[in-house]
């Protein structure tokens, strides 16, 4: 089986940063097109594991990495409240 570790951490860096975006609608389509948006915008980092494995080691090699992961997840979240696919009324910027 094999995973991309920056999707996890995707994932994650979504969870964590969605408080700081009231306007961020959060649905599954919204939070699908997040993911979408820094996926596509940053390299993947895979690894191989075993059907059914948890992979909890999450260390990447490098902060650079890290923060581009952050500023990926925020321009997604930015860009999705600004015009979500979901039919919500787009965030008015305050
Ligand atoms: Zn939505």
């Amino acid at each position: 089986m094999i995973q991309n570790k920056v999707e996890q951490h995707v994932i994650q860096t979504l969870e964590k940063l969605r408080s700081h975006f009231p306007e961020f609608c959060g649905c599954e389509v919204c939070q699908a097109d997040v993911l979408v948006y820094a996926l596509n915008r940053l390299p993947a980092r895979y690894v191989a594991s075993k059907a059914g494995t948890v992979i909890t080691e999450l260390n990447l090699d490098k902060d650079q990495m890290r923060a581009a992961i952050d500023v990926a997840v925020m321009e997604g979240v930015r860009r999705v409240s600004r015009s979500p696919r979901c039919g919500r009324d787009p965030a008015m910027p305050k």
